[in-house]
């Protein structure tokens, strides 16, 4: 059976916490900088904590850092700083 869903872009959808996912996990906020499941998780997910949540995989989600959370203003400033500088080659 060939299936021809090769897509470069398919996203994921998440209803509950508004965000679309990329193939190669790149969360897409409806405000700010792209960040990763674990910052999805780490700041909407486990508040949301409903049936359709599409975040809910641990394994998935990966190890939560410091950083992925709102720890203070300054660490955001940071990471918004560095996805700044980080420029993404295709
Ligand atoms: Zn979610």
């Amino acid at each position: 059976m060939t299936m021809d869903r090769n897509n470069s872009k398919s996203l994921q959808v998440c209803p509950i916490c508004n965000i679309s996912i990329t193939e190669d996990g790149q969360v897409n906020f409806s405000t700010g900088s792209p960040g990763t499941r674990a910052r999805l998780y780490a700041r909407v997910c486990q508040f949301a904590q409903k049936p359709g949540c599409i975040n809910q995989d641990s394994e998935l989600i990966g190890e939560l850092t410091r950083g992925d959370g709102f720890e203070t203003g300054e660490e955001l400033v940071k990471q918004m700083t560095f996805s700044n500088t980080s420029r993404q080659t295709n």
